[in-house]
This record gives C-alpha cells, structure tokens and sequence, in this order.
C-alpha cells in the first residue's frame, strides 16, 4: 500500500526542526519513505497507478500527538461531582468498586479511543484495571498505546491481593508480547497506595521483564507528603528511590513536589515524566516544574490524565495551559515557548514512552502515524508563526485526517474503525447506572 500527501504544509518535529511550506510525504505499508518540499518527484519510483494521492489542500500535516499518561474508561466519569472536594471517596471510588466490570472497561476504553483519535492523538499510556480489555480496544482501534495493569490496595475492582494483581500484568504481558503497537507496562498506582515491599517487587519484576515499562503517579500532592512523612519519615521520591524503582524507563506521572535536589536524583536514575498541567489545575494541587525538569535532561510529555480529572483527552487543549502555567510559575512570557511545547506534544512525548525510535516525528523510516490539520478556519489566520497557532489557537476539531502505522483511522472528521453512535449509546447508558448509585450515595448522606 502506498500514498502519497501533497500540496501540505510539514511539520517535521525532526531534531532540526524543518519545515515544508508546500512539501508532500509518501508512505508505504506502515512507514514513511520519502518526503520533501514542492512537488513529488514523478520519476515513476513514487507516482503510479498503485498509489492513493491526496492533495493536502495546503493543510498542515504534522506527527500523531502523544498523550503519556491516562485512564481511559475513566472518560464515563467526566464532569461527576465536578466542584466536590471529597468527590473521589464520595462517588468515584464506590462506583468503581460497584460498577466497574471489564465490560464497562471496554466501553469506557472505546469512548476515549474515539475522543483521541479525532483530536489527533495517535498514541496513548495508560493505567487502569481490566487492563487487558483496554489494550485489545486500542488494538482494534488502530492506535497506538502504552497499557499498564495498575495494582493499588484500595479494593481494585478486578484484584482482591497484590499476588492476583501481578498475574494480571504477566497476562497482559504474554497477550501483547508481539503486537507492533500494543504495550504491556505495570502501573502501582502511587506510593501510598501500593507501600514499599510492592514496589520493590514492581522494580524486580520490572527487571526480569525488560519489555515491560513502570508507570506510577508520584509526588502529585500534599496530602502524599504527608503519607510518607508519617509512615517511613522520608518524600516520595526518596521513599520509590529506596524501593529501587527509580530507573531508566520508568514513567512519572505529575512530580509537582519536588525539590531541586530530588530533581537532579530524577534526571540521573533516567525516569521519564508526564505533565498533567490542566489536571493538576483543576484540582488545585499546584505546578509542575516543568522548566527545570526539562533542563536537567529528563524528557517530559504532555498528558490529559482521565478524563474524570482532565474533562477532554485531546493534547491541543493540554498545550496552551502547560505554556501559561510555566510563565506563570516562571514570571515571564519567554518561559516554555510554543515550538517546545509542540515538541512536548510529539517527539518529547514518544520519548517519554520509549517509542522515540518509532513515532513523534516526521522521519524517512519512522512508523506513519501522521495527522492533518486544517489551517483554514478565521482563528488560525494569520499564522506568523506555525508552533504559537497551534499552542494558543488551534483546537481539536481542526484535525480532518488521522493515520496510525499506516492506516487511515479517522478520515473527514469520522472514526473509521470504531462506530461512534454506537460507542456514544453505550457511554450514555453507562452512564444512567453510574448516576443512579450517585443519587443513593446522595441520598443515604442526608
Ligand atoms: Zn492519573
């Protein structure tokens, strides 16, 4: 298979960060062959009657974004209890223990795959229970994805011990071993909930399974502080270092309180880090200092976190937040400009992921997952500068076309390999069943 976009502007996310104004890119299987600016060379080795040709209309065509940290079906929570302090143990954490079944996992899952995938997001992490269903609804998609079984000690819906849990994550491990685009992680939640002895049966695993990437919350909150305090008289990081998990390839999520000490710590154990900026915002927890985690060398990506704490699952609207929040932490306009934060959103972010060699970029070899943009609405006009319209102006629905690996997934604006009326009818219904707990809940507390 092969095809051929002209007529696009490009957007190539390469480390010399070049750019075609009128350029064209060609793809074959699931790689991309060529690329370049004006027009395709025709000497018969790129057009023939064999290829699809496209004709980019001017549009932008950029790398697929990568969002790298997340809990998909947690999209069925969106907007519960927003604006209730103690809405995590009020409702979410009882409807999970009543409701969540692997069969709402997989409607979750496909709610947020399809969500992604329109905004342009082409490669996602993840950590949840019934991990194993999430993956096979990213496989189907087409997408992309990062799965980590989460083991957390507060009544996970789909393991009653930590021994039960571990055998969930070698399952997910044995069924993705080879997929090209599925993989197997292990997620203990945070420091609090999983305590010292399982991290340091994590990092074990971890070790004996090279395949297998750690994914954790850390250092998100005070109260975290707190917990570590009392109980082993240390910090989060300090008490995940002792359990020997800080390690090259482990996944961070948020790193709000760190200091600069623990920050040099990070940056030499080789961890990677995932920026949750809006999430973080939202529930008034701080910060993240993503300058000088950026400049100690530890790659950061952006991430929605789920959509129960984030509300959209789409980069372009995690962009413009993680920008102002750094100049606002940093006093200044000139902090994280708009081409590092657009870097963040791609090869950063397939960094972060360990996917560098595969996706993030616009490269001759690298996996074909590439997204149209379209650059005709009155709000991306004018552009004087291609990275500031796509952080400050640009939004979701201004993707047309997503390809993931080669194949089209959303084409015009429609999901193609998951039926979205379908997919929104059992989101709804779920709904119905998570609201009706919440008003016993509400009741039963009067
Ligand atoms: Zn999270």
């Amino acid at each position: 298979m092969r095809i051929l976009i002209h007529n696009a502007r490009i957007l190539t996310m390469n480390e010399h960060y070049d750019e075609y104004l009128r350029g064209w890119i060609l793809v074959e299987d699931n790689i991309i062959a060529a690329l370049g600016e004006g027009t395709p060379p025709s000497n018969g080795a790129t057009i023939d009657e064999t290829i699809d040709v496209i004709d980019a209309n001017g549009d932008l065509v950029m790398p697929g974004m990568i969002n790298t940290h997340g809990h998909l079906p947690m999209s069925l929570f969106r907007g519960l209890g927003e604006d209730v302090d103690d809405r995590l143990f009020r409702y979410i954490l009882p409807i999970e223990r009543e409701a969540i079944t692997s069969e709402v996992v997989r409607i979750g899952a496909r709610l947020g795959a399809v969500e992604m995938m329109l905004g342009g997001v082409t490669t996602t992490a993840d950590m949840y229970y019934f991990e194993q269903e999430i993956g096979r609804v990213l496989d189907v998609a087409g997408m992309r994805g990062v799965v980590g079984q989460t083991l957390a000690d507060f009544d996970a819906p789909d393991h009653k011990s930590f021994d039960q849990g571990f055998g969930l994550v070698d399952d997910l491990r044995d069924e993705f071993a080879n997929n090209e685009r599925i993989t197997a992680s292990i997620a203990p939640h945070a420091p609090y909930s999983t305590g010292p002895k399982i991290m340091e049966r994590v990092a074990e695993y971890a070790a004996n399974n090279s395949g297998v990437r750690v994914q954790m919350h850390l250092a998100e909150m005070k109260s975290e502080l707190q917990w570590c305090a009392e109980h082993h008289n240390c910090r989060p990081v300090e008490l995940v270092d002792r359990a020997g998990l800080l390690s090259p390839g482990v996944i961070l999520a948020h790193c709000l309180e760190v200091t600069p000490r623990e920050i040099e710590v990070l940056s030499e154990r080789g961890v990677t880090i995932a920026h949750n900026g809006r999430s973080n915002a939202k529930a008034g927890r701080g910060i993240a200092p993503v300058e000088a985690l950026r400049q100690s060398g530890i790659n950061v990506g952006l991430a929605t976190d789920g959509a129960m704490s984030g509300n959209t699952l789409d980069i372009f609207a995690q962009m413009a937040p993680a920008s102002m929040f750094a100049k606002l932490l940093g006093g200044s306009r000139k902090c994280l400009p708009t081409r590092d934060v657009v870097k963040m959103a791609t090869i950063e972010g397939a960094k972060v992921l360990g996917l560098g060699d595969k996706t993030g970029s616009l490269i001759v070899g690298k996996c074909a997952d590439i997204i149209r943009v379209s650059l005709s609405s009155a709000r991306m006009t004018p552009i004087y500068d291609i990275y500031a319209a796509l952080v400050f102006s640009a939004n979701a629905r201004d993707v047309t076309d997503v390809m993931i690996n080669g194949k089209w997934v959303v084409k015009n604006g429609e999901t193609l390999a998951l039926e979205q009326p379908k997919v929104l009818a059992d989101a709804l219904q779920t709904a119905e069943k998570f609201n009706k707990i919440v008003q016993r809940i509400d009741l039963s507390k009067h």
